[in-house]
């Protein structure tokens, strides 16, 4: 499969950016925004710089330039997810109950689990993705934080995906009337918003991301590729479970552009299955082992795009080429090994979220939260 076609196919170019502009001069409302891991390595290829250059500083600035309110970071919010999701994972490792655990950070494949293998919905994992979780966020924690009122924020999300403005509509994402997030716009659209607002984003002076929600691990980048979520819950699930400082966190066997990888990890003496899948295709030969009753997994990854969300739908045009694909991915890598914290549950931000306000992992305010069925 090529690159830059929604794996839903359902979804085509919109301009959703004509919706915050009003927004964005209304004074009563407090309008936020977050972007994607993926994102900040390949918008500058909408300005000609090269693939996988990280331009989260100048991209900040412009945002801030533009008037949102708060400018947030999904990275933060992928580590919020890792915190869900190992607890998930280990409970279930533990019980030895509804296994493989599948990574539901994709929408798109999410909605072909429903369609195609209805009956197996029960092996995705509950947690809402890295979007919906800082939408749930923006609407809850932040208010309180603040002193604003919940109704007053509008949150938009900068995604490299097509399906994750399907994702945002579904009728589970949000409560007592408010959606977790009110508009998507993907990569091309943000750089076309840049290009008719004249701002001058290469000449911008660095800004960083606002807190509590802009604060991120290397863990929490690693997201936009192909992997990064498996190693991000990997490098946090194995301290949990052994209580030892896990010293080298790159795990190697999952990365790569290869479509399916497989690795086995050892915990305290009980050997862990991973598959980690890239494309619909792929995800079919796992889906159809497990029906088969013939899967040897216990948690398995899937993102529909191939490569992951850096070769997303929403992303500059890559025109097929692998190339521009691999130096996305490095850059993202780059973006990880450059981090002093590399594990999602070292975040201090994250750590204060939930002592302020979901307690702990999986309890009931983040499960009514941060989860969906
Ligand atoms: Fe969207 Fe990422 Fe899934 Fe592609 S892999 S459909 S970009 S969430």
């Amino acid at each position: 499969q090529c690159v830059a076609v929604c794996p839903t196919g359902a979804l085509r170019e919109k301009r959703d950016y004509d919706r915050i502009w009003p927004l964005l001069d209304d004074k009563t409302k407090h309008v936020v925004v977050q972007v994607a891991p993926a994102v900040r390595v390949a918008l500058g290829e909408e300005f000609n710089i090269e693939a996988g250059i990280n331009i989260t500083a100048k991209m900040v600035a412009a945002l801030k330039k533009l008037g949102f309110k708060g400018v947030y970071d999904t990275n933060f919010a992928a580590d919020m997810t890792i915190m869900e999701e190992a607890t998930e994972f280990i409970e279930r490792f533990t019980k030895g109950e509804n296994l493989p655990l599948m990574t539901s950070c994709c929408p798109a494949w999410v909605n072909f689990v429903e369609k195609e293998y209805p009956e197996n919905t029960r092996f995705i994992s509950s947690c809402k993705s890295p979007q919906q979780i800082f939408g749930a966020m923006a609407k809850t924690y932040l208010p309180k934080k603040l002193g604003v009122d919940p109704k007053d924020v509008v949150v938009v999300s900068i995604m490299p995906c097509t399906a994750k403005k399907y994702e945002a509509n579904r009728e589970e994402m949000g409560r007592d009337g408010m959606k977790d997030v009110d508009i998507v716009i993907t990569t091309r659209e943000f750089s076309k918003m840049l290009k008719e607002s004249g701002i001058d984003l290469l000449n911008l002076k660095d800004a960083d991301f606002d807190n509590p929600l802009g604060e991120s691990t290397g863990a929490g980048s690693i997201f936009g590729t192909t992997g990064g979520v498996m190693e991000a819950a990997l490098r946090t699930a194995y301290e949990w479970v052994t209580g030892e400082t896990l010293e080298n966190v790159d795990v190697k066997d999952v990365r790569g552009l290869k479509g399916i990888k497989e690795t086995t990890v050892t915990l305290n003496g009980k050997d862990i299955n991973i598959a980690v899948a890239s494309s619909l295709g792929n995800a079919r030969k796992i889906m159809d082992e497990i029906k088969d009753g013939k899967s040897k997994y216990h948690f398995v990854e899937i993102m529909a795009c191939p490569g992951g969300c850096i070769n997303g739908a929403g992303q500059p045009y890559s025109k097929c080429d692998t190339e521009i694909v691999k130096k996305r991915m490095e850059g993202i890598y780059s973006v990880d090994s450059h981090k002093t914290i590399r594990k999602s549950h070292e975040n201090p931000m994250v750590k204060q979220a939930y002592q302020e306000f979901f307690e702990k992992p999986n309890s009931h305010v983040a499960h009514e939260l941060l989860h969906t069925k």
